[in-house]
């Protein structure tokens, strides 16, 4: 039987860049390619579709830790601007490129977890039909029908 994950175990799976399906193998290939598939349980990534939401999201957090931490610096001590450049230019970069991976890893693994694009017919070939239904993900019409039909 196939076990069910999470989505927050997704999530963080494929937030320490871990295959979010079982968890030991790569997700990414280079640094921000994803792989084909994992090495170990063989779970198809092609269908992920992460595109340029990672950016965004990393964006909008980078952000929201540079900016007010530039405004309280420069409101408390007023330091020269090439030093306030010199902080936070590269906090700023290396923040950024050291959350870009593990985000569209998470992405990745929400995108697989939910069955969003292509790996919706991933997951209904993967995952057995009581653990479909037990999590409400998805239902399988063809069991409706049958159980119609046994009652009938
Ligand atoms: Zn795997």
């Amino acid at each position: 039987m196939t076990e069910t994950v999470s989505l927050p175990k997704a999530m963080l799976r494929g937030f320490t860049m871990k295959c979010p399906s079982c968890g030991r193998g790569h997700l990414f290939g280079r640094f921000l390619k994803v792989a084909d598939h994992c090495e170990v349980c063989g779970e198809d990534f092609t269908p992920q579709r992460a595109d340029d939401f990672p950016a965004y999201l990393v964006i909008v957090v980078v952000g929201h830790v540079v900016v007010p931490a530039l405004l309280w610096m420069e409101m408390t001590y007023a330091p020269p601007a090439w030093l306030q450049l010199a902080i936070w230019l590269p906090f700023t970069l290396f923040s950024a490129l050291g959350l870009l991976q593990p985000t569209k890893g998470a992405i990745v693994g929400l995108q697989w977890q939910l069955g969003m694009e292509g790996f919706a017919a991933t997951r209904r070939r993967a995952v057995p039909v009581q653990a479909r239904s037990s999590v409400g993900r998805t239902r399988d019409l063809s069991a409706v029908a049958q159980r119609a039909k046994a009652e009938a």
